[in-house]
This record gives structure tokens, sequence and C-alpha cells, in this order.
């Protein structure tokens, strides 16, 4: 069978075909800048130059057919008929509390996803059109995979906030935890690597992309992960501050006159190593800025292997220990000077990183010394396989 794998963003789609027999993307693209001027798609197909479609896409009705023509195209297509695609599996950013695992898409699944979209504005209702949409062009069984659904393993005690409990009650206000597909990937890879049962495994996965995220993962659950009620916790991120004292919002809210909706952007879209750099949200030029002496990039590349080794010493405290380390996503997986200057924080956990192999790239590595007591592993994430592969499984 082969499916379309859809992640809706606010303004962009990211599209992949996959075919299950072989589990292999046969092609995949980006529609960028939907409803704004200036929007195209980028389609790439395997062995062939990337191929750039301009166009006006005013909304993501007309950016999914547009998909799904580069798909069927004579020459950069990969099917000879959209009738070859067998189901649809979406990306959905936010399941709340109603959804543990991958749902078959049905009205009551869409009203459900509807019903958290005030905890993902952004996110749910692109989401949701990406389904419609494909409910009409393609006709053919649907899936939604869930960013928070491995974290509804989470216990009590770890995903409630100090807050009166009946903010929880009223509004659900708690951690739910985001990236949920990516951290299942890696730590089941890391058990195949291992070789050992992830049912007896306490693995820390590190999602290091635009937005990140830590995961503490106790025999194959989720006890703990960084980002909150939204992607905003956490970890210092490409352009969000990640944790601060509450304190501070309603403070610099009354400082500079801010709006709660201009605070929240200050917070997703000023902040991070952006904002603290005043260079870029992108870790190879900061890493570029630091090797020219550039003090702002150097302190946020400080500030930021420093959190993310926080967090990874308290979930070693919430899980009671840690048999390996793992680095993914855009950074974690290309960033070998974060991996290391992470890891030399770690040294008392039995942490030593290996410079050589730490400095290899594109594929799955274990990168620690052969006698460190903690393995420091390098996977590449998937999520479109995972989505793929949970759609498979029930449709
Ligand atoms: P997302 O899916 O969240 O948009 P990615 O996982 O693709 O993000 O990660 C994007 C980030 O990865 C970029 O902002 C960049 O900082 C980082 N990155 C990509 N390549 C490299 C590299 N070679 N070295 C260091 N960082 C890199």
């Amino acid at each position: 069978m082969k499916i379309l794998v859809l992640n809706c963003g606010s303004s962009s789609l990211k599209y992949q075909l996959v075919d299950m027999a072989t589990e292999t993307a046969m092609a995949k693209g980006l529609v960028e800048r939907i409803g704004i001027e200036g929007s195209q798609l980028v389609h790439e197909k395997d062995g062939m130059d990337k191929v750039k479609i301009g166009a006006e896409i005013p909304n993501h009705t007309v950016a999914v057919q547009m998909a799904i023509d580069a798909l069927t195209h004579a020459e950069h297509g990969v099917i000879a008929d959209v009738k070859e695609i067998g189901a649809a599996g979406h990306r959905v950013v936010h399941g709340g509390e109603n959804f543990a695992d991958a749902a078959l898409i049905t009205d009551e699944v869409k009203a459900a996803i509807k019903e958290c979209a005030s905890l993902a504005p952004l996110h749910n209702p692109a989401n949701l059109i990406g389904i419609e949409v494909c409910e009409k062009l393609l006709g053919v069984p649907q899936v939604a995979v869930f960013d928070t659904a491995f974290h509804q393993t989470m216990p009590e005690h770890s995903f409630l906030y100090g807050l009166p409990y009946e903010l929880y009650d009223k509004y659900k206000v708690r951690r739910y935890g985001f990236h949920g597909t990516s951290h299942k990937y890696v730590s089941d890879r890391a058990a195949a690597i291992l070789g050992k049962p992830i049912g007896e495994l306490k693995l820390i996965s590190c999602h290091l992309g635009n937005g990140a995220s830590v995961c503490a993962i106790k025999y194959g659950k989720s006890v703990d992960t960084s980002m909150g009620l939204t992607p905003l916790e956490g970890l210092i991120m490409g352009t969000r501050t990640g944790d601060m004292d509450p304190a501070a919002v309603t403070y610099i809210m009354e400082k500079e006159g801010l709006s709660p909706t201009a605070m929240e952007d200050l917070m997703n879209k000023k902040s991070g190593v952006a904002g603290v750099s005043g260079l870029s949200s992108d870790f190879r030029d900061l890493e570029d800025g630091k090797a020219n002496g550039h003090k702002g990039a150097t302190l946020a590349l400080q500030m930021y292997a420093y959190r993310v080794a926080k967090y990874i010493g308290a979930y070693t405290a919430a899980m009671n220990g840690v048999d390996a380390i793992i680095f993914t996503a855009g950074v974690g997986e290309n960033g070998a000077d974060t991996r290391k200057d992470v890891s030399e924080y770690l040294g008392y956990l039995g942490v030593a990183i290996d410079d050589e192999k730490n400095g290899k790239r594109g594929k799955e590595l274990d990168v620690s010394t052969p006698d460190a007591k903690v393995r420091v592993l390098v996977i590449p994430t998937n999520e479109e396989l995972i989505i793929a592969r949970e759609t498979i499984g029930l449709v």
C-alpha cells in the first residue's frame, strides 16, 4: 500500500508518499507560505533535482491539490493515478487527554480534534483542514497521529502544574508534551541498537530541532517531558523562550505595555537562541558566529547546552537512572558541538563521548567511548514513517 503522510501547519504543508512494501519515501515536498504572498511548492523525488513551483496558493485545499498534482505528474511524479494512494496519515499536534494512540478518522475524532483547538490554535485547525480536504480529494481511510499521544502515560504527579487543582478540572491546564511520535520512534530504535528489550531500559530522548523537547522514557513509556500545555515550555529553542519565571511574563507585559497576543508572539517567535544571540535561530549560523567571536552566538549556544544538560540531570533523577541518551532532529543529528557541550556536563553520570565517532554524520551512531556507563546515541528521526506505520496498522 502507498500512504500519503501529511503535516499541515498554519501556513505550510509537508507531504510524503510512503511505499509500505519497502517503507521508503517515494517522493516528498513542502508547500510554503499558504495564503501569503510568495507561496511555492518544493517537490523532491529520489534521484531528481528539486522542483520548485511558484503559484498563488490561497488555502490548504489548493495546497493539497498541488501536492497530489506533483505526485501524479508525468515527469517528477511517482504514481500514475491518485487511486494508487491507499490511505492518508495526518500529524495532528494536540489530542488533549482524548487520545493515547493514533485514531482512524471519524466524525467523532474530527469533533475531538476541534475541541482541542483552543490548546493548539495555530496547529489543530490546520490539521483538521488537511483531513477534510483529503476526504474530498482522495476518499480513502484516514488516520490521525497525535504529537501528544505518546505522553499520555505520564503520571499525574509529573503532568500537573502547581496551580489550584480546579484549573485542571475546569480547563485541563496540565503538561501534555509534544514530539511524541519522534520520541517513540527513536526510543524503539535505541532499544534495537542496544540489543535490549525497551521494557528494561531507561532512556532520555533529546529532540533538538527548531522546536525542541526532552523526554524521559522509562521501560518504553513517557514519564516526563519538557514541553507543557503548549510547545513553549522547557528547553531554550530556536525562537521560543522555554522555561522562565511565570512572573516575568506579567512583569514584561506591564513594562512594555504588551497585550497577551503580543507577549505570546515575543515568547514564541522572538526569543530563544535567536533572541539571545541577536543573530539567528539557525545553529549553523550560531556556530559560524561563535567561530568568528560573536558574543551573542557564543552565549546562546552556552545557554542552550546548559539547559539540555539540566533536563538530562532532572530526568535521570525522575527515573532513578539512565541507560542511554538519544540525540535527534536537526540540531541533535547534525550538531556535533552541541552534543559535545551537553555531554561535558554529564561526566558524573558516566557519559563520555568519542570525538571521532561524534564527528560522523547522517546515520544511527553510538558516539560514546567503549567504557562509558551511559550510551550516547545519535538517531535520525523519521516521524513520517511512524505516521505511515500507524496508518497502515489502523486501516
Ligand atoms: P523542525 O522540523 O523543528 O523545523 P529540524 O529538525 O529540521 O526542525 O531542525 C532544524 C534546525 O536544525 C535548524 O534550525 C538548524 O539550526 C539545525 N541544523 C540543521 N543542520 C545543521 C548542521 N549541519 N549543524 C547544526 N545544526 C543544524
